[in-house]
């Protein structure tokens, strides 16, 4: 439920109430919008009579109806913003995430970090810890894959990502990188989700390929339940019956899910597509659709990548691409982030 307070409530008044909540046994969570200040509460709704409503500076409760809480637009209508070193996700402007999909050697990743600076996009990714259909294919660097990460952040200035796949690599990762990545196999790995939620990290929770919109926002509560309210969301495709593409973009998401969520939604044309012919015409229609930024594969010589090769783009068609989301931001109204 939401306890929605006075805009001129005191500070003594929301303590007494969020204790007040505390000794009910409701987890509490203080949002501090421009038009209100609710406490979110978790918990049993039965313990609650009409006193919590009678307490000074209350000014209604409010029962959540959508199975998530924490993370629905009811109980926070503005966009949360997630800050990860200076670059704001969430906001008005747009994100670009980009790099290979694994780290395969420090020349390759720093070339590829080169041309995504170069190119103007905002943040690095790279697998370390590569979850394969295979286990006869590249399995990832590993922590020199992490190691490499911190190196060419540190020689770029670029922030970065890496996936994450299980609680051990969660925790090597946590020293190296920016921003964790929850790939679409692990989304509904409820322990990881929940370590994610303790590190206080942003992280960047792909959707699951065969899951429903409710259990991805259910995902994302089980971090935000945690403590950890830096989520965002990345649409990456589903699985359907169409074989042209790698998976079905599902584009009506991204509206929807900002409605349903306060949290930013970025899309990921690369995975989502596996052809790097689609990623320009998908990423301008994610922009359209209200995604917050993208995440896209590029690889220094996609001919040679040790994964992903066929929807990486190069460095050439990365700077295109950048320029042609330039033209068209104007017109839905958003703008490059810096
Ligand atoms: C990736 O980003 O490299 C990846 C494996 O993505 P997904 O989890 O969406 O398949
Ligand atoms: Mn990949």
């Amino acid at each position: 439920m939401i306890v929605v307070m006075n805009i001129d409530s005191t500070a003594k008044q929301i303590e007494a109430v969020n204790k007040q909540l505390d000794k009910l046994g409701f987890k509490t969570h203080i949002i501090r919008g421009v038009n209100r200040i609710v406490i979110g509460a978790v918990g049993d709704r039965q313990a609650v009579d009409s006193s919590l409503e009678q307490m000074p500076g209350v000014e209604r409760v409010v029962p959540i109806m959508k199975p998530f809480k924490l993370v629905s637009r009811e109980l926070q209508e503005e966009n949360s913003i997630i800050d990860v070193r200076g670059i704001s996700i969430g906001g008005d402007s747009i994100v670009i995430i980009s790099g290979p999909c694994a780290v395969e050697s420090r020349e390759q990743l720093l070339a590829a970090a080169r041309f995504v600076k170069k190119a103007g996009a905002h943040i690095l990714r790279g697998g370390a810890y590569k979850p394969r259909t295979s286990p006869y294919s590249f399995q990832g660097l590993e922590e020199k894959g992490l190691q490499l990460l911190k190196e060419v952040s540190l020689e770029t200035g670029l922030p970065t990502i890496t996936e994450v796949i299980d609680e051990y690599s969660l925790e090597r990762a946590l020293n190296y990188v920016d921003i964790l990545q929850i790939g679409a196999r692990n989304m509904q790995n409820f322990r990881l989700l929940k370590k994610a939620g303790q590190t206080g990290k942003p992280i960047l929770l792909k959707r699951g390929m065969s899951a429903t919109i409710e259990e991805w926002l259910m995902a994302a509560e089980y971090i935000m339940c945690e403590g950890n309210d830096k989520i965002i969301l990345c649409e990456r495709g589903i699985r359907t019956f169409e074989t042209y593409t790698r998976n079905t973009l599902d584009l009506s998401a991204v509206p929807l899910v900002k409605r349903l969520s306060h949290l930013p939604v970025i899309v990921d044309p690369s995975h989502a597509t596996g052809d790097r012919q689609l990623v320009l015409p998908m990423s301008q229609a994610a922009i359209a659709a209200g995604a917050d930024g993208l995440i896209l594969e590029m690889h220094p010589e996609p001919g040679k990548a040790l994964c992903d090769g066929a929807q990486s783009l190069d460095p050439g068609e990365l700077v295109r691409l950048m320029e042609q989301l330039h033209k068209m931001m104007p017109a839905v109204g958003r703008y490059m982030a810096q």
